[in-house]
């Protein structure tokens, strides 16, 4: 029994706005993410449809099992195996300080200290810094996009967020205004995440070891993030 063996269609969350994993050009979602989905689906004969929505609500819905499965470059970590199952790992990252390009005090978590931070609710960027910067004042944005339009207009001294994104967008829409100053953690690993005791879970691993196996893997991550270093 289960969701894969009904073939029904599976509602798969992804985040509302991760560059470059998930975000909605036009009128349809594009990104890492969306593609890597796509091929395993495709490998397993999947029907889906994409529910974008607020990272926040992501976890909770898996445990509701409104969600079938969410892709959202969740990272894997042992307080959210208690509670949601994870596919094997597909991305290794880490988190990063973005500042104003003008900025030249804040440069590593220590410089944080005193400073008004823009933060995801509900990443693992805002326990990081509650352990380790406890005296940083946090201002949290559901969605990213408006912690960087505050960073931008100078509201805040730093946003902090997973390093892929931070750098993606300070290549892209954030070029000439913002800058990535100082690596804080990497060793992350972001997996595919289900609602505890999912069917999926074996049969989209096998997918991903065919995908990285065969070079579907390599080729979507080279049209996101160029060739691997
Ligand atoms: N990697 C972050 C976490 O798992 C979230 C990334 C995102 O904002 N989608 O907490």
């Amino acid at each position: 029994s289960g969701a894969y063996a009904q073939g029904k269609e599976l509602v798969v969350a992804t985040d509302t706005a991760f560059v470059p994993f998930e975000f909605k050009q036009g009128n349809t979602y594009v990104g890492f993410d969306i593609d890597l989905w796509a091929a395993v689906a495709k490998e397993l004969n999947l029907k889906y449809k994409l529910q974008p929505m607020d990272f926040n609500g992501i976890i909770p819905g898996l445990q509701t099992k409104n969600i079938d499965a969410a892709l959202a470059g969740i990272t894997i970590r042992d307080d959210r195996k208690k509670v949601i199952d994870f596919s094997d790992p597909y991305y290794e990252s880490g988190l990063a300080i973005l500042v104003s390009d003008k900025n030249s005090d804040i440069k590593d978590a220590k410089s944080l200290a005193g400073k008004t931070v823009a933060v995801k609710t509900g990443t693992a960027t805002v326990d990081y810094l509650k352990a380790q910067v406890p005296d940083a004042k946090l201002k949290l944005f559901p969605n990213i996009d408006n912690a960087y339009l505050e960073l931008a207009t100078g509201r805040v001294d730093a946003a902090v967020h997973d390093t892929p994104n931070v750098q993606y967008y300070a290549n892209t829409a954030g070029k000439g205004r913002v800058k990535v100053v100082g690596s804080l953690k990497s060793g992350d690993f972001y997996g595919i995440a289900f609602p505890k005791g999912s069917d999926l879970v074996p049969q989209v691993n096998k997918a991903l070891a065919t995908l990285k196996a065969n070079g579907q893997y390599d080729a979507i991550y080279e049209k996101w993030f160029g060739k691997k270093p």
